[in-house]
């Protein structure tokens, strides 16, 4: 089954087409046929589109071209998809993409599973924007977009960024505050990057051959956006974003945990509104805030190391801390764990960054393999720790597209879910 998967930001559109079924998944050889991104939509959008060919080389296709909204933007690659140009072997028409799977970031606390969209579901995802203004919205604009190109009878998936996450116990999601806020408000922990964890925790059990009840891990995705997910029996247990993707650790822009006086404290000494304060936290903290260069970690790394930068080196000094914080609480909340698991742009390929933040953590039996941490990059996976090492470090690239392909095929097909 060819399963077009969807990704939609504010002003981009990134895609995967996954070639998968029942077989492919238990072999673990679902196919991407294809793959690319829209950027700048609304103007002259860039158009990077990719066919990955039989021996798994790719064919590139790049333009700039008006697209106005998301609608046009989709309709974009779908003609690409099936045009004799892309020539993806099985591919000519609608028909040949038999369903549609979407990224939604928020489901609260009704939403807690990958799901068929129908119009209700629709309405549900509607109802979550209180809680996610910058991104349901986003997702919603790809989902009408798809009924307007294919039609109404379009099969299309939801699967929800913050569904791993709802077997969170009540201790672990509730925010300290006045209890009728969460009654009323829906106030709560709801934890995001839950399709990359969910992931990384499928992955590290297919490696070392566990049942999903006996994986204990920390999962650790460091992007640009960066959250860390206690993995207990197979379930989240806690995870260190909040209600929003604004809580946890340090990420390129944004300032992870805060002491919530300082909000106001901000606004009085520089005379922000509130809407300048979220900015500051969300688009000017962070690496980026501390460093004042970058939200780059390559481009910090280069700085802190060849020039020597001061605040270079605090910036991921901060972050590695704020990191192996968590580690430990995470380890105290799970009763142990046998190991952690580092993904994400960062996580994957930076053995620096990695190595910051495992040195000093020998007294919680976390031992690193110096010569595997380093050949552990671009892609590759595998353990980096120290045979023998008490708490084991692995590298696990994330595969975000793999499972929403694989949850919409099994929605489609009315399949049981993985729990
Ligand atoms: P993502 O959001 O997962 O694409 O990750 C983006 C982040 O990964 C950016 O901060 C990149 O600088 C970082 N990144 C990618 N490659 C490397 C690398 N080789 N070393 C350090 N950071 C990297």
């Amino acid at each position: 089954m060819n399963i077009l998967v969807l990704n939609c930001g504010s002003s981009s559109v990134k895609f995967q087409l996954i070639n998968t079924d029942q077989q492919l998944i238990e072999l673990n050889t679902d196919k991407r046929l294809a793959h690319g991104v829209i950027e700048r939509i609304g103007g002259p959008a860039l158009v990077h589109f990719s066919v990955v060919n039989a021996d798994g080389s790719s064919r590139s296709h790049r333009e700039a071209v008006p697209l106005r909204d998301h609608s046009a933007a989709i309709e974009k690659i779908v003609q690409w998809i099936i045009s004799q140009e892309a020539n993806i072997p099985g591919i000519s028409s609608y028909a040949d993409i038999a369903a549609v799977g979407h990224r939604v970031v928020h489901g609260g606390e009704e939403l807690t599973s990958s799901m068929m969209i129908t119009d209700s579901v629709i309405k549900q995802i509607e109802d979550c924007i209180d809680l996610a203004p910058l991104h349901n919205p986003q997702n919603l604009k790809g989902i009408y977009a798809i009924k307007k190109v294919f039609g109404g009878t379009a099969k299309q998936v939801a699967v929800f960024d913050t569904a791993f996450h709802h077997t969170l116990p009540d201790y672990a999601y509730l925010y300290a505050i006045p209890y009728q806020f969460y009654r009323r408000h829906k106030i709560r922990r709801y934890g995001f990057h839950g399709v990359s964890h969910r992931y990384v925790q499928y992955r590290y059990r297919t490696l070392v051959g566990l049942e999903r009840e006996n994986v204990n891990v920390i999962s650790i995705h460091l992007g640009n956006g960066c959250s860390i997910c206690a993995i207990k029996a197979g379930h989240s247990l806690d995870t260190s974003m909040g209600m929003t993707p604004l809580e946890g650790l340090v990420m390129g822009t944004r300032s992870g945990d805060i002491d919530p006086a300082i909000l106001e404290h901000l606004s009085h000494k520089e005379g922000y509104s509130q809407a300048e304060v979220q900015s500051v936290l969300n688009k000017q903290s962070g690496l980026l805030g501390i460093s004042g260069l970058t939200n780059d970690m390559r481009e910090l790394i280069a700085e802190a190391v060849e020039n020597d930068d001061r605040r270079a080196k605090l910036a991921i000094d901060v972050f590695a801390y704020r990191i192996k914080k968590y580690i430990g609480a995470y380890l105290a909340a799970m009763n142990g764990a046998s190991a952690v698991i580092f993904t994400g742009g960062i996580g994957e390929n930076s053995d620096f960054v990695r190595e910051k933040i495992a040195h000093g953590l020998e007294w919680l039996g976390l031992h690193l393999d110096y010569d595997r941490n380093a050949a552990t990059i671009r892609g590759k996976e595998g353990k980096i720790s120290q045979d023998g090492s008490r708490l084991e470090a692995w590298v696990i690239p994330t595969n975000e597209e793999l499972m929403i392909a694989r949850d919409t095929f099994r929605c489609v097909m009315g399949l049981e879910l993985p729990r």
